[in-house]
């Protein structure tokens, strides 16, 4: 196999053996700063096996915004700091002499966690641990995407096909929504005859509009459901899939099961926990109901709770916990993506409402994850996505070019 080194050329030829990250210092609030770190190199995995992928975009969500509030996260071993961004999208530059899953030029993401030591760990399905640690890149223990570049072992890169460059950046979020919902049907194998007609979606956001599509995808009536009064962008999105959103402001989750339910499957990401028990409360009989908001606070409230176990147990529903995904997910996750490009043609590319152009304008990607009006995905453009394979030099322009892009509404 060919190990090409123009990464190694790349580093010579301008001598740059350091790249540019965006960090933070776990447990200090809002240390979010610029650094320069060492290059990664492809042998910094064994057996030939390493493969550099030069970095795009990367997309931040609710989880930085708490890394960088110190609420979350922590830096790997024998570092103070954490490089962050686990939302990846790029192009592998340079492979091991043992890689053929992969060739230079080719669109790739990556998946965020990384084994530990349970049995679930060691067959790949490392989003499965029973560890009490985690390894999550960007998050947990190992440094993430916003960066330069990056290198990795190929079986937690995944071939993005080219047609879907644009929206490239939306395949980790989009392999959450897809374990979750796949782990429902999977559950639901427990019935002999499962035919889901109706499905809710707690949260508008990027995970709750994916969700809707997938769902949609999957054939099912899908109500979505969010704060923000309609008409808005999340909302005309949400019509646009053939889904129906509804503003809790305006009617509540058990009202409108009345009118659009009982949902057979309902997905809970608001980051909002008491929706939890509202939702199994609504749940149709023989459903299931996914929870996939991290929410890393100590809320407390008071629970209709023998209401809720008896249709539990009368109406033989399931609740689980969803988070991460692995590989397969991802998979599916491009399969998915793919079938929406063809049947919802440009809808994807409408999710990614705010880029901001360079590592650099870390803060102002903060500040648009923080008090962005309107953001679906904030985003970092590390660098140009080309339409051809141009030479390492041109990048150049990339990374000192204009600072900040014009936001759309
Ligand atoms: C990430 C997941 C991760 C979870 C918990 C989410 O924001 O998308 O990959 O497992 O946070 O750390
Ligand atoms: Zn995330």
């Amino acid at each position: 196999m060919l190990s090409t080194t123009s990464d190694e050329k790349t580093g010579m030829v301008q001598g740059r053996n350091r790249v540019k990250a965006v960090a933070v210092i776990p447990g200090k609030p809002n240390t979010i700063h610029l650094r320069d770190v060492p290059k990664p190199h492809i042998g910094d995995v064994a057996g030939g096996r390493g493969v550099l992928v030069k970095i795009l975009r990367v997309g931040v969500d609710g989880t930085d915004k708490e890394i960088n509030a110190a609420e979350y996260g922590a830096p790997p071993a024998g570092d103070d700091y954490l490089i962050v961004g686990h939302e990846s999208f790029g192009r592998v530059e340079a492979i091991g002499p043992n890689v053929s899953e992969f060739s230079p030029g080719d669109y790739v993401a990556l998946t965020v966690r990384r084994p530990g030591s349970s049995l679930y760990d060691q067959i790949g399905t490392y989003d499965m641990t029973t560890d009490d640690t985690y390894f999550e890149r960007g998050i947990n223990l190992h440094h993430g995407f916003l960066t330069e570049y990056v290198v990795d072992e190929p079986e937690y890169i995944i071939r993005v096909p080219e047609n879907l460059k644009e929206v490239g950046v939306l395949m980790e979020p989009m392999s959450v929504a897809q374990k979750a919902i796949e782990q429902a049907y999977r559950i639901q194998q427990r019935l002999r005859v499962w035919r889901p007609r109706r499905a809710a979606v707690l949260g508008a956001g990027t995970l709750g509009l994916l969700s809707t599509l997938v769902l949609r995808l999957r054939g099912l009536d899908v109500t979505t459901f969010g704060n923000t009064m309609p008409p808005f962008l999340n909302s005309r999105l949400i019509e646009e899939l053939g889904a129906r959103y509804i503003s809790t402001k305006e009617l509540s989750l058990t009202d409108a099961s009345v009118n659009y339910g009982p949902f057979d499957v309902i997905l809970e990401g608001t980051g909002y926990s008491p929706l939890v028990f509202e939702a199994m409360n609504v749940l149709a009989k023989n459903g299931v109901l996914a929870m996939v908001s991290v929410t890393g606070g100590s809320r407390q409230i008071e629970i209709p709770a023998d209401k809720i176990n008896l249709g539990f147990v009368l109406g033989n529903k399931v609740a689980f916990g969803s988070v991460n995904a692995n590989r397969e997910y991802f998979e599916s996750g491009v399969k998915d993506l793919s079938t929406a490009e063809l049947q919802y043609p440009g809808w994807l590319k409408k999710l990614l409402t705010h880029p901001v152009r360079g590592l650099e304008n870390y803060a102002e990607m903060i500040r648009l994850l923080t008090e962005g009006k309107g953001a679906i995905k904030v985003y970092c453009e590390v660098a140009a996505i080309e339409g051809h394979k141009r030479p390492p030099h041109e990048d150049q322009s990339m990374r000192t070019g204009p600072r900040v892009q014009p936001l759309s509404p």
